[in-house]
């Protein structure tokens, strides 16, 4: 297969994470989780680390300018040529046009941008559970409805600025991880 680039979009709870575990194995592409590489910043305490943990415990989004920097960072990295799965970015469609103005200048662009979809109930009682089992700071059930109304306001619209470029996908993340994954293959063909 040729070099696949595929945005994972998604409110909090679809099951990005996992599911992008999964694909990223079977595409053999990097998986690029900007909520990852922050929670990594917060941990070794860096300077973006600590600018973005009260920001993240919140639930509110880190600013463009430091999740474009470090996006951009990551995708010039020699693993990415192959291409990447990015799960977490973009969030807002100041970062998807910023995505888009890096690909168009190394002459590259997304494949497909691949939606999970989930109701709010179901996000909630999920991300509780994962309160549970990871201990996440902003699972708490206050923040999880603010990282939807968040989803909502910020996140949503890509849907609209993906499916103008024909690249949208969606996908049901209803269910168990084998059942998503497996719709999630036949999507992808
Ligand atoms: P995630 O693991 O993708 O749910 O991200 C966890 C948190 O990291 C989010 O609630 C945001 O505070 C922050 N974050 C991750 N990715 C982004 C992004 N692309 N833009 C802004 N904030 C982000």
């Amino acid at each position: 297969m040729s070099a696949m680039r595929i945005v994972l979009l998604g409110p909090p709870g679809a099951g990005k994470g996992t599911q992008a575990a999964a694909l990223t194995q079977w595409l053999g592409v990097p998986h690029v989780s900007t909520g990852d590489m922050l929670r990594a910043a917060v941990k070794a305490g860096t300077p973006i680390g600590l600018k973005a943990k009260a920001v993240m415990d919140a639930g509110e989004l880190v600013s463009d300018a430091i999740v474009i920097g470090i996006a951009e960072e990551r995708l010039s990295e020699d693993d990415a040529k192959v291409g990447f799965l990015l799960d977490g970015f973009p969030r807002t469609w100041v970062q998807a046009e910023a995505l888009e103005a890096l690909l168009d200048r190394l002459d590259l662009s997304i494949d497909v941008c691949l939606t999970l979809t989930l109701d709010n109930e179901a996000v909630v009682t999920r991300l509780l559970k994962r309160a549970e089992i990871e201990g996440r700071a902003d699972d708490q059930e206050e923040t999880i409805r603010e990282r939807l109304r968040v989803y909502a306001k910020e996140t949503a619209p890509l849907l609209a600025f993906y499916r103008g470029r024909n690249l949208l996908t969606e996908v049901s993340g209803m269910g168990t991880v084998d059942e998503v994954a497996d719709r999630i293959r036949a999507a992808l063909g």
